[in-house]
């Protein structure tokens, strides 16, 4: 049986980025206890409300994502850890990741989140220029990044990986650079990268609308990803996702199972899961409504997708195709009656031809091009 991943969403921060569109809020004691209480409820009690699950998957991945997880406290976390374990088959070699903020713990916080078995930090640094920690709202400084990662290793992680973000505003290919080299520096054993997405109603939105700023250009943007992948490489990273770098060993066996179409089941509000089939489901996204459906003992489901064999196939190869070991055709045929080669030759050669895609007899990759043009590559070969 194919392992799942878990997801838990902690929807509590220091404050709140100007670029944020997550379902997030200010970080409150007694709200924190009262929510942590509403997942263990909700874990508790899964699957009652998603009566087309039969069987539950055994586990191998547990990822605290959010807002800021690591604003909880480490008993708060061994709270959840041991509902999951009560409810699912969990592996004892699981990956089980934490997203920590700089600045949001000490050595014996830390220590103490190693010690109820996180295995993996996912540090979100963001950026090392000051002047752009500021305009982002982030609430720490460029030390404190530092400061936070040495805290993570003297307390034994050894399992980092380093968020940072590109294409901010009035941001240069040097000071992209720098960034990268300051990172580098610090040795984590994964890189993953985001560009800015602007969010209608965010702060940093209404800024850009008053011209207080502008936003790198489309080639500045592809520069700094080319300059990525080249110092990625060069360090003895391995390019494996569109937007992902590990050591060898380290990839992100959570995020993977987005990627390969794996079951995760996801808890929290906001929270999303898929059960590996044909079914996709979402809590709702307001913390307080989520707490009181679940101390009223009723369902915190806002909306469930049933998905079609076109869904699903779609879904296969935009995913897929992100790791760019690409699609193998045995694992595509072993899913679907067509064959992307008999429906889509078309495309395929024209891609092929562009230098934005590889076939060989065993399977379809993206080149690097394709890697950095790859929405023009889905939007060919999804219906
Ligand atoms: S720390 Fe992350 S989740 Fe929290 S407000 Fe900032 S961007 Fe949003």
């Amino acid at each position: 049986m194919t392992q799942a991943g878990i997801y838990i969403h902690i929807p509590f921060c220091r404050s709140r980025c100007s670029y944020c569109d997550f379902a997030t809020g200010a970080f409150d004691e007694k709200r924190a206890a009262r929510y942590v209480a509403a997942l263990v409820r909700e874990i508790d009690e899964f699957p009652r409300h998603q009566s087309f699950i039969e069987n539950l998957s055994p586990v191998d991945t547990i990822y605290f994502g959010g807002g800021t997880p690591s604003l909880l406290g480490a008993n708060q976390i061994a709270e959840v850890l041991n509902a999951l374990k009560r409810k699912f088959e969990v592996d004892a070699k699981s990956e089980i990741t934490l997203e920590i903020n700089p600045g949001t713990v000490d050595i014996n916080k830390a220590k103490a989140f190693v010690d109820t078995g996180i295995t993996r930090a996912s540090f979100g640094a963001q950026t090392f220029n000051d002047a752009h920690l500021k305009q982002l709202g982030r609430a720490h400084d460029a030390c404190e990044i530092t400061r936070t990662f040495d805290v993570l290793r003297e307390a034994g992680f050894a399992n980092i990986n380093f968020d940072l973000i590109a294409g901010l505003p009035a941001q240069t290919l040097e000071d992209w650079q720098s960034n990268l080299r300051q990172a580098l520096a610090l040795k984590p054993e994964h890189l993953s990268l985001y560009l800015l997405e602007v969010h209608p109603a965010t702060p940093l939105a209404a800024q850009l609308q008053q011209h207080r700023f502008t936003l790198p250009d489309e080639d500045t943007t592809a520069a700094m990803y080319r300059s990525l992948v080249d110092e990625m490489t060069r360090a003895g990273y391995e390019h494996y996702e569109i937007s992902n770098f590990c050591l060898p060993e380290f990839q992100s066996r959570h995020n993977s199972k987005y990627w390969t179409g794996a079951p995760v089941y996801g808890f929290g509000c906001a929270a999303h899961s898929f059960d590996g089939k044909y079914h996709r489901w979402a809590n709702t996204r307001e913390v307080l409504r989520y707490i009181e459906v679940m101390e009223n003992g009723e369902s915190a489901l806002d909306e469930v997708t049933n998905l079609s064999d076109e869904n699903l196939r779609d879904e296969r190869i935009f995913l897929g195709l992100r790791l760019m070991r690409g699609i193998t055709w045995r694992d595509y045929q072993s899913c679907f009656t067509n064959d992307l080669r008999d429906t889509h030759a078309d495309d395929l050669a024209r891609l092929t031809e562009a230098g934005l895609i590889e076939i060989s007899d065993e399977r379809l990759k993206l080149t690097s091009v394709g890697a950095l043009l790859s929405n023009e590559v889905f939007a060919s070969l999804v219906y």
